[in-house]
């Protein structure tokens, strides 16, 4: 069967839905978020919001990979749905539109959905205060992010990853996901982080060498910029 165009208020709806961010690693950026379907395309024949998740094109790779799991992929989807859940039972019960997800559907889905896309004021774009709305702190913690992954890989190998560990274990230190942590922590996410690569192997070994494991927030800044 040929397969139809994602429609462009199904888009919306879903860059809405998940606050126009990736819900595993944070990512903003819109020329790197997509939407995946969460059953196969394939295997579904339809664009259904239900079986939709936006993603940034680095962790729509480590889906594909099964590095994050089906699991993780359905959990982040049903916390965005929910997210705005509030909001969604003030609308009136206009509900005769909707199509309920049952796996029989293999249909028209255009005109069918429940589009949502009229209550703009469920955009959530990063918290105010955060490191997720600071840019330069944000991409400094990325980069230490994306560096411990490259490190561990050199140590477990590519198919042994398991990208979510890290970023629980970030939770679990602070109390909230990276980009949710206050500004004002910002260093000590830093040293959290640094640590964390200066004792992995490839990071001990570096270290022997004299050589770098990262560079420092103010170098990083200066090369962005
Ligand atoms: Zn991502």
């Amino acid at each position: 069967m040929k397969r139809k165009p994602l429609p462009k208020k199904l888009e919306k709806e879903i860059y809405q839905q998940f606050g126009s961010q990736c819900p595993f690693c944070g990512e903003a950026d819109v020329n790197t978020l997509q939407v995946h379907h969460i059953i196969a395309h394939a295997q579904v024949q339809a664009h259904h919001a239900d079986n939709l998740c936006l993603t940034c094109a680095n962790c729509h790779q480590k889906i594909e990979n099964e590095v994050i799991t089906l699991h993780e992929v359905a959990d982040a989807k049903f916390k965005a749905q929910h997210a705005h859940s509030s909001l969604s039972k003030q609308r009136p019960a206009d509900s005769g539109n909707v199509l309920s997800f049952n796996g029989t559907n293999t249909g028209v889905v255009a005109n069918t959905v429940n589009v949502t896309t009229k209550s703009s004021s469920v955009k959530q774009g990063p918290i105010f205060g955060t490191i997720g709305a600071n840019l330069e702190q944000r991409n400094y913690v990325k980069h230490l992010i994306d560096r411990y992954h490259e490190f561990k890989q050199a140590e477990v190998g590519k198919k042994a990853m398991k990208y979510p560990v890290f970023y629980n274990s970030i939770k679990r230190e602070f109390g909230a996901k990276w980009d949710h942590i206050p500004e004002g922590a910002f260093g000590s996410l830093v040293a959290f982080l640094q640590r964390r690569i200066d004792s992995t192997q490839l990071g001990k070994a570096r270290k022997a060498r004299q050589e770098k494991n990262y560079a420092t927030f103010d170098e990083h800044r200066s090369k962005a910029l």
